[in-house]
């Protein structure tokens, strides 16, 4: 295989040798000081010090990409819940929202998820493609290589089918990697003659094959919530997408409880929001193998609270942070930025920030080869101009990585932009 030696970095956080579940203290973040990454090909063949991997580059004529000045070194961040494949703009309903309005007068004057859906399915596929890889390149310069990226704007059998063929056409044309995630289940289409439950049983029996089939998704996601769906009706769904081998996640907890249970008990990957769970929500989750998802782009795009992610991390439970970007209530997109700041409101530690937007953002999208810069991981990995990594969450998401590799290759360069 093609090697190369990048470095020297100032500092490298490996993220390596941290806990799945529970806190973590800053003391605990293992830093190799003036280090070098060893790439074979699209892996990370070895990381250490850079002295000693020059040596070993040497033996084995790798090419030495050698970087000037002070960098410190990071996986590239994981974005483990996105809607950004859709179309329009939903600015009134923000506007609305701030002035007061509540949700049912959004939804009066044309606002409100129905309104996306509308728009979307107006939209061509390859329209939505553009729209979405667009999207992707913003998160790209802010150091996200990986993207989770849900259906859920279609809802029908054909239009769920042209969001996840637009996101999987997406993914071919951009460095970043998007992982589909099918959310027909996002909320009963206005315009559909059944009940709920004839719905659900019409997607699971009709476009669950179908997902299988072309391999547009392995993932299904339900948004349990008053309003949406209730468990009684998410439960034949979800039984009929784990008998299929489907992973499962859930919209969990936003503002009522009840998601999460479900989560737990179907033993999905992870259950994401978790805005509104209690101590009781909190303690189900701490026991069992999900992953939950704080998702802070919600809370400050609808000024909610945020998710009590200090408590879930004091109960043992497993953190991850995700941006939720999408054209409503969170609309911000930046998760390094909403990341610290929830970091700042939740009292978590920097290493429980970057665990959630590295390797716990990985276990909630069940991957295992990325998330930490180790022998045999994606050399996913995004560089930012200083000596020192608290100087990152410090400026709270404006202090932005200056370059961006993704499989051993450099795709985005500051200082050549
Ligand atoms: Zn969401």
């Amino acid at each position: 295989m093609y090697m190369k030696l990048i470095g020297p970095f100032k500092q490298i956080i490996p993220m390596t040798g941290l806990s799945l579940k529970g806190s973590i203290s800053d003391d605990e973040l293992n830093i190799v000081e003036d280090g070098g990454i060893l790439v074979d090909g699209e892996h990370i063949k070895s990381v250490g010090k850079y002295a000693d991997l020059l040596v070993k580059a040497k033996e084995v004529s790798a090419e030495l990409v050698e970087l000037k000045g002070n960098h410190v070194c990071l996986p590239g961040l994981i974005d483990s819940h996105t809607h950004i494949c859709y179309s329009g703009s939903r600015a009134n309903d923000y506007a609305m929202r701030n002035a007061g309005k509540t949700y049912l007068e959004i939804a009066k004057a044309g606002g409100g998820i129905w309104d996306t859906v509308t728009q979307t399915r107006k939209a061509s596929k390859e329209e939505l493609v553009k729209g979405i890889i667009k999207r992707a390149k913003r998160h790209l310069l802010n150091g996200v290589t990986t993207i989770e990226v849900k259906s859920g704007y279609g809802l029908s059998v054909d239009e769920e089918i042209k969001m996840l063929r637009a996101i999987k056409e997406a993914n071919t044309v951009l460095p970043t990697d998007l992982i589909p995630t099918c959310l027909a289940a996002h909320m009963l289409p206005r315009d559909y003659p059944g009940t709920a439950e004839e719905y659900l049983a019409e997607i699971s029996t009709v476009l669950f094959p179908i997902l299988k089939e072309k391999g547009l998704t392995n993932r299904i996601d339900a948004f349990i919530e008053e309003g949406a769906f209730t468990k009684k009706m998410i439960t034949p769904y979800f039984e009929k997408a784990k008998e299929m081998g489907f992973d499962i996640t859930v919209h969990a907890d936003q503002f009522s409880t009840g998601g999460s249970e479900v989560a737990v008990g179907f033993n999905a990957i992870s259950a994401d929001h978790l805005e509104a769970s209690t101590s009781k929500e909190i303690e189900l989750l701490a026991k069992s193998n999900v992953i939950a998802t704080a998702l802070p782009g919600a809370s400050i795009g609808l000024g909610c609270t945020f998710t009590p992610a200090r408590q879930l991390l004091e109960a043992g439970g497993a953190l991850a942070i995700a941006s939720d970007h999408n054209p409503g209530s969170a609309p911000m997109g930046d998760l390094l930025t909403q990341a610290s700041i929830l970091g700042t409101f939740q009292k978590l530690t920097n290493t429980e920030v970057w665990a959630g937007i590295t390797f716990r953002a990985a276990a909630a999208l069940n991957l295992s080869d990325r998330g930490q810069l180790k022998g045999g991981f994606l050399a996913d990995f995004i560089l930012f101009h200083t000596d020192n990594n608290q100087e990152i969450l410090y400026n709270q998401g404006a202090f932005k990585p200056c370059m961006v590799w993704k499989k051993g290759e450099l795709v985005y360069d500051k200082h050549k932009s």
